[in-house]
């Protein structure tokens, strides 16, 4: 019989995390993927003689309080046991021109706050007056996560936390009086979060900010695959069942409540679904009946989180051989985030990574890698663009983009490329099933920030027995993110069922 406690929709970080929550609490769970492995975007995959990461450029948690949930506690509760090696440098920044800077940030907060005191002199104390309202934002959000958020409560004893939350990133930096120039180079990670900072929510931007100084951001040794592979062996050793190449294509409905899933020509039933993918293919698999207008409105009404175009590069010399210094450059063509986010097809923003940086053996010896990233939004790439003309399009960019690294970087590397893989939006939508293939589920603008998500999230979403987790949930957007809201929507599922709800 194909009855079930909990299903779990989709084997991405949140799927993960969530399943191996319920089963580990001793509930019999199905975890269904599409895909033929697990993770999601959380994979990697071979050519030739490289293994590349998919996604994964840094792991960073989101929370640095001691009492919040983070992906580190996530990891220990469950088990998950994966070797991670830490970054000491956070990125080198790099806009050539006049009004241009070229800086490398280490992580660690009294080095961060050094260099970028020795980048512009004068901005020490209005930049760490903005890494110390971290603390204040982690207690509020300590204080929300309790489950009996008032904001009466929340505004009279956290105001500092209620004004950054309802804030552009922009905004909390003028009202510190950060100098310009200092503000352009911390604003180099809205290359992660895809909202450039005057409509960027200052909360979102600064939990990612603040963790990424605090903590130092990590790479697991076997890329995110091997994250993955190791929720997958906790799931299995603690009952929990999953099956591969299992799209969902239904969601099944009783008297408005969500029973079941079909799923590769069979039909599953549990008492609670818990869905990875995003709203908008729950709605679409779902009678037209079952999902409220308010939910429908909501799900057209957000707008979709940021996508990317990759090259993944296999290299036939090391690094140090090809002159490249660095684990993380982002390189800009004007210091303006607003203007790089308009000219995002047009070497805007940009991101480098080589992994053999972190990961000397990342690749075999006398070869390196590297990452190139294009932070770009669902819908960009050009619309008159067909089967036979994509192949070109594809090549023609990226031919570009490696000039312009040449260029900026001063470097060669394109007699040395044996291996190059490119992915756009069309990748990531085949692969992971998202509309437009955006990657970061709804865009984290001011006007729908973590809080506003978590305060409006019971009036969400009232399907009885479905819940969410993933990128596109409250949280926003990436690894951390999405283990986390796995773990806080397994949380709801076990209390639920304990109630017997
Ligand atoms: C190129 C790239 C670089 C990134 N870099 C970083 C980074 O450096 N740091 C960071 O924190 N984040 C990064 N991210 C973002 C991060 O990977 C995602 O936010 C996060 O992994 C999303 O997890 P998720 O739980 O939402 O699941 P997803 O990864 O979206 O996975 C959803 C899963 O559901 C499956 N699925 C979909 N539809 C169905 C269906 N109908 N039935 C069954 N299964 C289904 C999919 O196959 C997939 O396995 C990056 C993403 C990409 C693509």
């Amino acid at each position: 019989m194909n009855q079930y406690d909990v299903i779990v929709v989709g084997a991405g970080n949140g799927g993960l995390v969530a399943a191996c929550s319920v089963a580990k609490a001793g509930y019999k769970t199905l975890l269904l993927e599409k895909h033929n492995l697990p993770g999601g975007c959380a994979t990697s995959f071979v050519r030739g003689r490289f293994e590349f990461e998919a996604a994964l450029h840094e792991l960073c948690d989101t929370s640095t309080s001691p009492e919040a949930d983070s992906v580190k506690k996530i990891f220990e509760r469950l088990g998950v046991s994966v070797p991670l090696e830490s970054e000491e440098t956070l990125f080198r920044a790099v806009c050539p021109g006049e009004d241009g800077f070229d800086v490398r940030l280490r992580t660690g907060y009294d080095n961060f706050l050094a260099d970028m005191e020795a980048a512009v002199p004068g901005c020490h104390d209005s930049v760490k007056a903005l890494l110390d309202l971290n603390n204040v934002l982690d207690d509020a959000q300590d204080y929300m996560a309790g489950g009996s958020m008032n904001p009466a409560v929340l505004i009279s004893k956290y105001p500092d936390f209620v004004r950054a939350a309802s804030s552009s990133t922009d905004q909390v930096m003028n009202a510190l009086g950060i100098p310009k120039k200092a503000q352009q180079i911390l604003a180099t990670y809205w290359g992660y979060l895809g909202v450039p900072t005057d409509d960027l929510n200052c909360l979102h931007y600064l939990s990612l900010l603040a963790a990424f100084v605090n903590s130092a951001p990590t790479m697991p040794r076997h890329r995110s695959h091997e994250l993955s592979l190791d929720l997958v062996r906790v799931f299995q050793e603690n009952g929990g069942e999953i099956r591969y190449n299992s799209e969902v294509t239904r969601f099944l409905y009783d008297k408005g409540a969500c029973v079941g899933v079909a799923a590769g020509g069979d039909v599953f039933y549990a008492k609670k679904i818990v869905s990875n993918i995003i709203p908008n293919n729950v709605f679409n698999r779902s009678p037209a009946d079952a999902v409220g207008k308010r939910d429908r409105k909501l799900a057209n009404a957000r707008e979709l989180g940021m996508t990317f175009i990759t090259f993944y590069i296999g290299l036939d010399a090391p690094m140090e051989e090809l002159g490249i210094d660095d684990y993380s450059v982002f390189i800009m063509n004007d210091p303006d985030n607003r203007k790089q986010y308009n000219h995002r097809l047009d070497f805007g923003m940009y991101v480098v990574n080589c992994l053999n940086k972190v990961l000397p053996n990342a690749s075999p010896e006398g070869t390196s890698m590297l990452f190139f990233t294009l932070p770009i939004m669902p819908g960009d790439l050009p619309e008159d663009l067909t089967a036979q003309t994509y192949k070109k399009f594809k090549n023609e960019f990226a031919e570009k983009y490696i000039r312009d690294y040449e260029r900026v970087m001063g470097v060669q590397i394109m007699d040395h490329i044996e291996e190059l893989v490119i992915a756009t939006p069309v990748t990531f939508a085949r692969y992971l099933a998202t509309p437009d293939g955006c990657i970061y589920g709804y865009s984290n603008a001011r006007w729908d920030s973590v809080v506003a998500r978590t305060v409006a999230e019971p009036m969400e979403l009232r399907i009885p027995n479905l819940y969410f987790c993933g990128g596109h949930s409250v949280r926003g957007d990436g690894y951390p993110s999405a283990y986390i809201t796995g773990a806080m929507a397994a949380d709801k599922v076990i209390k639920a069922l304990k109630e017997g709800k």
